[in-house]
């Protein structure tokens, strides 16, 4: 997953305060009359189904009409998938394509459970009356036999509303099993890790007995699922007893990124860990498989994970080598500006598409960890190259230079104090104010609340 800015979702975290975060994230549909109108037509059908029924022996499902439940099979269209379940091609057609106006039928997932609906006849094959499923927690889709015959589809969006949860745990192998041990979702872990990876070398900077601190959101609907996670909205590595907090803030023109307390953007030209940091081996202990560090000998970082984890370009440039290189194996070289290039070897493959003269952007994946060449097990051999010579990144510290000034540091020091209560409260393990005020409409605030 990728922390690009401009595919984040808008919520503000601002200077009005915390009281946002806590308005339901789906606003009640529209057409919210039409969907139930027809969910009741389903309920009608199914009663209906249920009475004509009622004389035949059937084993009670709490309805009477027949639910298959199918599961999305790699590869599987639903067309299939609904043939395969004795539906009447036209039919299927006919409510595909009814579906179509509310979910595209491409996007069923592997493992997807689809419930197909058959009203039972006597003397006749069972009569398909539509489908329903379920492609998010907080989403459910249905098709429905409407009139006796056209299929209408309909989707009922259920409301959400954002917790926020702080964990924090110590260190004991890696930042990952750390977080879950602390029972933090892989995807908070991942952004946070992502977001770090821009400063923190994961396989060498982190200690046994370093902490973490995270504060994110945690999306809830009403009848109390976990619909996923929001976004990370503060974050502490406090390495070797130094910490490191960054902070979501959203500036006047839109833009979110992550600042340290000062105000200074996170982000770097090159990145520190140009991996998937949530794979790394770890970096301690690991007596017989030294990760190397950059020294005379070694003029680079080698980063130990299993072949196949991602690779990312360092940083936004052009490839300018990529292919079978001696000793390095599997090599790709990409120049970030006239002075510094990163060179990624003893890769497994490489990513479909790159090759000399490809552009890419800080944190495409170029290609995938491996062990050709000269290599003693999978890893990452990472260089960083200035006019040609190999030099240790960490001496190539490249910020983006963005820092906030004025008003927009003002609005982001409200933000701090904003998160660093919240975090407080958070973990102090206060109930949150349960609350589906819409934004902007600020009732006061209660105990327990974050105003
Ligand atoms: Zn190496």
């Amino acid at each position: 997953m990728r922390l690009r800015v401009a595919s984040l979702p808008t919520l503000v975290v601002c200077a009005a305060g915390l009281a946002g975060l806590l308005v339901p994230a789906t606003a009640p549909h529209a057409a919210v009359d039409a969907q139930a109108e027809l969910a009741a037509a389903l309920a009608a059908a199914r009663k209906e189904a249920a009475s004509k029924d009622s004389d035949r022996a059937r084993p009670a499902r709490g309805t009477a009409l027949d639910r298959q439940v199918l599961s999305v099979g790699r590869g599987d269209t639903l067309m299939e998938m609904l043939t395969g379940a004795s539906v009447p091609r036209d039919e299927a057609t006919e409510a595909i394509s009814a579906l179509r106006d509310v979910y595209d039928p491409r996007k069923l997932k592997v493992g997807q459970r689809v419930t197909v609906l058959f009203e039972p006849r006597r003397g006749a094959p069972d009569r398909f009356v539509g489908l329903e499923f379920e492609p998010e927690v907080a989403r459910s889709v249905s098709v429905a036999r409407r009139g006796g015959e056209t299929f209408q589809s309909a989707q009922v969006k259920k409301e959400v509303r954002r917790e926020l949860v702080a964990a924090e745990a110590v260190i004991k192998s890696s930042l990952f099993e750390a977080g879950s041990a602390a029972g933090v979702p892989v995807s908070v872990m991942m952004a946070v890790i992502r977001t770090y990876s821009y400063e923190v070398d994961f396989q060498r900077d982190l200690q046994p007995g370093d902490r973490f601190e995270v504060l994110y959101e945690r999306k809830v609907t009403e009848d109390g699922q976990v619909a996923g996670e929001g976004d990370v909205l503060y974050a502490n590595l406090i390495l070797s007893g130094d910490a490191t907090p960054i902070y979501r803030h959203a500036v006047r023109d839109g833009r979110i990124d992550y600042y340290n307390r000062d105000g200074e953007s996170i982000r770097r030209a090159l990145l520190r860990t140009p991996i998937d940091g949530a794979k790394l081996t770890s970096g301690f202990g690991m007596r017989h498989h030294p990760i190397l560090g950059y020294s005379k000998m070694h003029k680079g970082m080698d980063f130990g994970a299993p072949t196949g984890t991602p690779i990312y370009a360092a940083g936004n440039g052009v490839v300018e080598q990529a292919g079978g290189n001696g000793a390095y194996g599997n090599y790709v070289r990409i120049r970030h500006n006239t002075e510094v290039s990163t060179a990624y070897a003893h890769l497994s493959r490489f990513a479909k598409g790159l090759k000399r003269g490809a552009r890419v952007e800080q944190g495409d994946v170029i290609g995938f960890v491996g062990s050709t060449g000269r290599s003693t097990g999978p890893h990452l051999h990472y260089e960083v190259l200035k006019a040609g010579h190999q030099v240790n990144p960490k001496a190539i510290d490249l910020p983006t230079g963005e820092k906030l000034a004025g008003r927009e540091l003002q609005a982001f020091q409200q933000t701090v104090r904003n998160l660093d209560r919240a975090y407080r409260e958070a973990k102090a393990g206060m109930q949150l104010a349960r609350s589906h005020q819409p934004a902007g409409e600020d009732k006061g605030c209660s105990k327990g609340m974050i105003c």
